[in-house]
């Protein structure tokens, strides 16, 4: 077990796959910092304040010495710099995560030498999993319970309430 990791992301909105992650990371790190990204010129169906509040419901579970739930503005580096992590927890579901996730960790390694980044390869059962397929799926008004935990099952029949989830 070593220290503190940052898992960034815009988890628009968190998803099972996104859970399962915080799980394993935490065999690997003391505490991790689930880190939502606040980036103003991204359209996001949920609010930062909504994807923080769904976050913390989700992973009411955790102790707080655990998992944090945060938002940061700018470079995930910074922030992860400012918090003395160790490292950046990201997940991989398959070659097209790949190639952006190497490209990005290249990028953040040159910014920031002392960070690592590490990669989980996604639970199997996740493996098809985003929130941009959450998000369509539940427009579409089909069955989302199996793919994201409660507090956003609720949330989604909120911003759909037209369609019966
Ligand atoms: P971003 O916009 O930064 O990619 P996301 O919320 O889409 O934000 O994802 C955050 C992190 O979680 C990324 O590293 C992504 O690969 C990972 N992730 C998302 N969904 C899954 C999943 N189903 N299984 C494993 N990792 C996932």
């Amino acid at each position: 077990m070593i220290g503190l990791a940052v898992y960034p992301g815009s988890f628009d909105p968190p998803t099972l796959g996104h859970l399962s992650l915080v799980a394993r990371g935490l065999t690997l790190f003391d505490r991790l910092v689930v880190a939502v990204a606040h980036n103003s010129t991204k359209v996001t169906l949920f609010s930062l304040e909504e994807r923080l509040g769904l976050l913390r419901e989700s992973l009411a579970g955790y102790e707080l010495e655990q998992v944090e739930v945060d938002s940061f503005e700018g470079l995930s580096v910074e922030y992860a710099h400012r918090r003395q992590a160790m490292a950046l927890l990201r997940g991989l579901r398959g070659s097209s995560d790949f190639e952006y996730e190497f490209k990005l960790a290249l990028a953040n390694h040159h910014l920031a030498p002392g960070l690592e980044s590490v990669f989980l390869m996604t639970d199997h059962r996740w493996l098809y999993l985003s929130s941009t397929l959450v998000k369509e799926v539940a427009a579409h008004g089909a069955d989302i319970t199996t793919l994201v935990p409660p507090p956003v099952v609720r949330a989604l029949q909120a911003k759909f309430p037209h369609k019966v989830l």
